[in-house]
């Protein structure tokens, strides 16, 4: 099992600390290196990978200080690579890449960008979905179309129920809202809320949440075809 350190960047972003149990490390979408050079100090640790889920500045602007900084490799979508700069290991959709003794899997998922990826370590069911899946929401269609991202909503809704989710923003208030107003009378979706709601107050973070929950809460999740999503992504960005 990889630990996973959840640190908080920006005004509502998040990078994940992962550490493996034979001491490889890495850190996913570090946009401000801060927080992980701090905890990476405290607990006197180094950094061998540095991993990317897509291109935006948000989740790539930390690389180079860190890979100046501790000798860590970059790692990302191929697709992208270009866009992102100094990238050693690059991915493919498919993809099995070993942190220490644990294997990650790659899943390209288009939609918020073209070569987006989502990153899952099924031995410590675990699931990175960058800026695809939020909880209880999707990301904005920057790139790719509402089919697009179905198709990548599908892959992910193909994992385990278990599965837990780590998302790169803490959408989830916001995103609940449109949820609620999408799906009035659902009891799971309700008590997400208060669940959430409770988190918020204490300012602790609303994921990483199951699998199970969102295809219960997130409407986006819900969505029967391309089109019926895609209706629902365009209401959300009116919304
Ligand atoms: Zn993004
Ligand atoms: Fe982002």
């Amino acid at each position: 099992m990889i630990k996973i350190e959840i640190l908080s960047m920006y005004r509502d972003n998040y990078c994940f600390l992962l550490q493996s149990p034979c001491g490889i490390n890495a850190v996913i979408d570090a946009g401000d290196p801060a927080p992980t050079i701090n905890f990476l100090d405290e607990h006197g640790l180094n950094l061998d990978f540095i991993i990317n889920t897509h291109h935006h500045w948000d989740h790539v602007d930390g690389n180079d200080m860190l890979k100046a900084k501790y000798g860590a490799k970059i790692v990302a979508p191929a697709k992208e690579s270009a866009q992102i700069g100094g990238v050693d290991i690059e991915l493919k959709d498919g993809y099995i890449f070993m942190l220490g003794e644990e294997k990650m899997l790659t899943i390209e998922t288009a939609g918020h960008t073209i070569g987006a990826m989502c990153y899952y370590f099924e031995d410590s069911s675990a699931l990175f979905t960058g800026d695809t899946v939020f909880s209880m929401g999707c990301g904005r269609l920057f790139e790719g179309t509402g089919e697009d991202m179905f198709k990548s909503f599908a892959k992910i809704m193909a994992l385990p129920d278990d599965t837990m989710i780590y998302c790169a923003h803490e959408y989830t208030r916001g995103n609940a809202g449109f949820c609620l107003s999408q799906d009035r009378d659902n009891p799971d979706l309700r008590k997400r809320i208060e669940q959430v709601k409770e988190l918020r107050l204490q300012n602790k973070p609303t994921i990483p949440v199951s699998l199970a929950t969102e295809k219960k809460t997130n409407i986006f999740m819900k969505a029967k075809s391309a089109e019926e999503f895609s209706a629902l992504r365009i209401k959300k960005d009116n919304f």
